[in-house]
């Protein structure tokens, strides 16, 4: 028998539960930054000043703006949160870094589409990463079809738009136009700080704020980049079958 199978079967199977059992620590962190700033509240004025994305208030840290630069560590806060860190509202992303988020009453949006979703990449400005960390998805260790999640080429074969990078006013039309290819029902996940606020580039001349300016957004994944696992738990948002819906933490 070649060696490459039997340290394969000696080596058993690697793939992720997740979302069956919580994320194993190397799901939670892969970018070697945690997910969210949510200890050190109390620190907040302190750390406002050491923001280069203006993330911090007195009273929260805006998580669609944190870049995780971890400028702020610093001055007192530390990257503590939960892997789960989309929410479904824009507001919600400035809730959670006092607690947790709890779930909206309304149904999840693509419910009615049962166990299985395809996916649409869009692009629309990124510097990459979050592209890289979406893709991952697709390779062994996470291995989304096991969840019914299927990357397709094309917008008219999609359920799901995930969209990364910042949204400039050039690719408004496109992604206007591959929105409505989507049969429906249909949803937009806005990947990582840059189509959520325009991350670090938030304030740069030529930028569209945010991508809830072009389409509407379901759900929003903060992270610079998000890890795949915050990434999945979005998706699973969408037709109701997260963590927090399986009833886990
Ligand atoms: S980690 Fe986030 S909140 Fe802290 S300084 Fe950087 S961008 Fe601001
Ligand atoms: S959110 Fe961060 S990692 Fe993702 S595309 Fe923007 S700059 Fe890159």
């Amino acid at each position: 028998m070649p060696s490459w199978i039997q340290q394969s079967a000696s080596r058993g199977i690697l793939t992720s539960r997740y979302p069956k059992d919580a994320a194993a620590d190397e799901e939670v962190s892969p970018t070697g930054r945690p997910p969210l700033p949510v200890a050190g509240v109390a620190s907040l004025p302190a750390a406002r000043d050491s923001c280069p994305v203006g993330a911090i208030s007195d009273t929260a840290v805006d998580q669609g703006k944190c870049i995780r630069c971890a400028r702020c560590v610093a001055a007192g806060l530390t990257f503590t949160g939960p892997v789960e860190a989309a929410t479904r509202s824009r507001d919600d992303l400035l809730r959670i870094s006092s607690g947790p988020v709890p779930s909206p009453a309304a149904p999840p949006p693509l419910a009615r589409l049962g166990r299985s979703l395809h996916l649409f990449l869009v692009d629309v400005g990124s510097c990459n990463a979050c592209n890289l960390e979406v893709l991952a998805l697709a390779n062994p260790y996470y291995d989304v079809q096991r969840l019914g999640l299927f990357f397709t080429n094309s917008p008219r074969h999609a359920d799901v738009l995930l969209v990364v990078g910042v949204p400039t006013p050039e690719m408004a039309e496109p992604l206007r136009r591959a929105y409505e290819a989507l049969p429906g029902p249909k949803a937009v996940v806005a990947v990582g700080a840059c189509p959520i606020s325009g991350g670090a580039f938030a304030g740069a001349p030529g930028l569209v704020p945010g991508l809830a300016e072009i389409v509407p957004v379901d759900v929003f994944v903060p992270g610079c980049p998000p890890s795949p696992t915050a990434i999945l738990d979005a998706i699973l948002k969408l037709n109701g079958r997260d963590r927090a819906a399986r009833g886990g933490p």
